[in-house]
């Protein structure tokens, strides 16, 4: 296992995820690296910049959909850097007093982690640069602010087809949850190859060559993070059917697949 302690420096020699979907996204928190490799995925893909807009979109609906049942604590891992509006803030449009942990392992979104610490006077939020594959660094450091013995939303979301199954990708969330009471929700999006197996392949690869690992899954290995926990309607879909009415559609995102996964489902 490589990357799992941190480091505090932006390396610009090779392209990073964070700094990638920040360029699809129209961000500008990102190096020629990330341009090149965006611009490749693009050229094998032009959709990929709705595709981060649905993702986004999924976000923003499933925090609303949580916060609208009474959740006033969110623990966000793989949050990327700052696009408004952020989690917090659409949980704290809803609950005021919400309080927000946001993770990342890329020093990049520490750096810009400011604009996510801006929230609301009642509410509470803060930032820990740690890595998923070491679920014990992320809990130690969410219990600083965030209450154990009440539910949690644990969001991991465009996160975990960034860890393989070498680096235990389900066995992380299983700890994380552990550590979470009943009550405490699980909201997850995830890139497939099922729709688009050559474009996933060749976009995988080309990923690979630069660094970057894409561990695409199937329907029925994204379901199993899900394992032990009960789905809210309407179970796995792709990202925009799940509770579109819940926000904006995002323009574009019927013209073509979207290859991934949503989901959201409650601890017992
Ligand atoms: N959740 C945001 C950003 C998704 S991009 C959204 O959906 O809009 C994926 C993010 O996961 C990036 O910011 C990247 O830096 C982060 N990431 C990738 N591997 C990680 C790891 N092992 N631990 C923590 N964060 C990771």
């Amino acid at each position: 296992m490589t990357g799992q302690h941190p480091t505090t420096e932006i390396d610009t020699s090779k392209p990073h995820p964070a700094r990638m979907y920040d360029w699809y996204l129209g961000g500008k928190d990102n190096y020629p690296v990330d341009e090149a490799m965006g611009r490749q995925m693009l050229a094998l893909d032009p959709r990929v910049p709705v595709m981060a807009r649905v993702n986004r979109a999924f976000m923003h609906r499933a925090t609303r959909w949580l916060a609208g049942q009474g959740i006033r604590q969110f623990l966000d891992v793989g949050t990327g850097i700052p696009t408004e509006p952020n989690l917090h803030q659409v949980a704290q449009e809803t609950v005021p007093d919400a309080r927000v942990v946001y993770c990342d392992n890329d020093p990049i979104v520490l750096a810009h982690a400011a604009a996510l610490l801006r929230g609301t006077p009642e509410g509470e939020t803060e930032y820990l640069q740690a890595d998923v594959r070491d679920p014990d660094a992320v809990l130690e450091g969410a219990r600083k602010i965030l209450d154990f013995d009440r539910p949690v939303a644990l969001s991991l979301i465009a996160l975990l087809h960034f860890v393989p199954d070498e680096d235990g990708a389900h066995d992380l969330v299983r700890r994380l949850l552990d550590a979470l009471p009943s009550g405490s929700h699980l909201v997850m999006s995830h890139a497939t190859a099922d729709f688009t197996p050559e474009e996933s392949r060749a976009a995988t690869d080309r990923l690979r060559a630069a660094g970057v690992t894409l561990a695409l899954r199937s329907r029925e290995e994204f379901t199993r993070f899900f394992t032990g926990l009960d789905l809210v309607a309407p179970g796995v879909e792709v990202p925009h059917r799940w509770h579109p009415e819940l926000g904006e559609p995002v323009p574009g995102q019927e013209d073509g697949v979207i290859p991934g996964y949503g989901a959201v489902a409650r601890k017992p």
